[in-house]
């Protein structure tokens, strides 16, 4: 695969166009800041109403509408919430795409489920930092910066690659290392992450251990270090070294318990199951049933969050985390 560095993006490409980014969450203020850092002319687009009206309008950004921002925008990012941007798409910023502007996205659901379908005479490009969003701030004003995919759903100017590119480099992504793939891939491997391994899975590897640990009779206390505190360091290791790393620095009663026992908790019927979930997203099945949650008010995202904050981990971890110095600085 083709990595994308510095020397292979030129800022100048988008100096001068007016960029709007619409949304100012978690990548909408990492992506703005960045890019205007990077010199670029930064509008972001917001509701009347957003408490980030302000704070964008500090940090020294121009503040829209969102449809002010896409009738003034050359180029128009959205990092609303994946939910949201199919109604925002269709009432304000649509009217406004004239020929040749670009619209970008940094995750294909949208566009790869077709509840955008964009009209032909623009450029349609994905910048997707493969981080949350103050990561990319962060590692940005530190001179590093978070790895990005780039993906290309339409070029009709011809130069959608070098933007998608220019765009990463703004951000700080080339600094880091770009790679390019398809509105496809990204959607579709990135749902299946979340699901099966980084939110669902490991939520509840944690919360299935910890209730091992209290059933039996031990201190919550105890079972929080084990089960989520402790995760923290061995994905570290997991980070810079991968498996043999992480197997390196445990000691040995560790590596070979933990390999001996792994494959009993995570086994062939959880690669079966594992099958399904990756089935179900690229059926679409996964796209509709959230579509429809969505329409209905997110009856059960609600249900199963309330949930979740009411489950003893949490209790007992609030606890624990106020009694930890070093967390309160942030
Ligand atoms: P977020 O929820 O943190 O922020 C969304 C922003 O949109 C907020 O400023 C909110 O006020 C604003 N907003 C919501 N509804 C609006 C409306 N109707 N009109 C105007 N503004 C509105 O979202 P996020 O996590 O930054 O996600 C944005 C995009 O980035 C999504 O496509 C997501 O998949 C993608 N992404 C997120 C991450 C991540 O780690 N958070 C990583 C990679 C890609
Ligand atoms: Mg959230
Ligand atoms: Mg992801
Ligand atoms: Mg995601
Ligand atoms: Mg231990
Ligand atoms: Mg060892």
């Amino acid at each position: 695969m083709k990595v994308y560095y510095d020397q292979d993006a030129n800022l100048d490409i988008l100096k001068g166009k007016n960029i709007a980014v619409m949304g100012y969450g978690s990548q909408g203020h990492a992506h703005a800041l960045n890019l205007k850092d990077s010199g670029m002319d930064v509008g972001v687009g917001l509701r009347k109403s957003s408490s980030r009206w302000k704070e964008a309008e500090e940090a020294g950004l121009k503040v829209f509408t969102v449809d002010e921002a896409a009738n003034w925008a050359d180029v128009i990012m959205i990092l609303l919430p994946d939910q949201n941007q199919k109604e925002v798409y269709e009432s304000q910023i649509k009217p406004f795409l004239s020929e040749g502007k670009t619209l970008a996205f940094a995750h294909g659901f949208n566009i790869h489920y077709k509840q955008i379908v964009p009209p032909e005479n623009i450029d349609v490009i994905m910048i997707a930092p493969k981080g949350p969003g103050h990561l990319v701030r962060r590692t940005f004003q530190e001179g590093s910066g978070t790895p990005c995919l780039i993906a290309i759903h339409q070029d009709f100017s011809g130069q959608a690659r070098d933007k998608a590119l220019t765009w990463a480099k703004g951000i700080g992504g080339t600094r880091a290392g770009v790679i390019e793939t398809t509105f496809k891939d990204e959607t579709e491997t990135d749902l299946f992450g979340e699901q099966a391994v980084l939110c669902g899975g490991s939520a509840e590897l944690i919360k299935a251990g910890f209730e091992t640990l209290v059933e039996a009779g031990y201190p919550a206390e105890l079972a929080y270090f084990e089960c989520m505190h402790e995760l923290k360091l061995i994905v570290d290791l997991y980070y810079e070294g991968g498996l043999t790393r992480m197997n390196y620095s445990v000691s040995d009663t560790a590596e070979y318990g933990g390999m001996t026992r792994g494959t009993r908790v995570i086994n062939s019927d959880t690669k079966k199951v594992m099958k399904e979930i990756l089935s179900e997203i690229q059926s679409g099945k996964f796209a509709e049933e959230w579509i429809e949650e969505n329409k209905n008010g997110q009856p059960t995202l609600n249900k199963l969050r309330k949930e979740n904050q009411e489950h003893p981990i949490e209790k007992i971890g609030a606890k624990l985390r106020s009694m930890m110095s070093w967390l309160k600085k942030n």
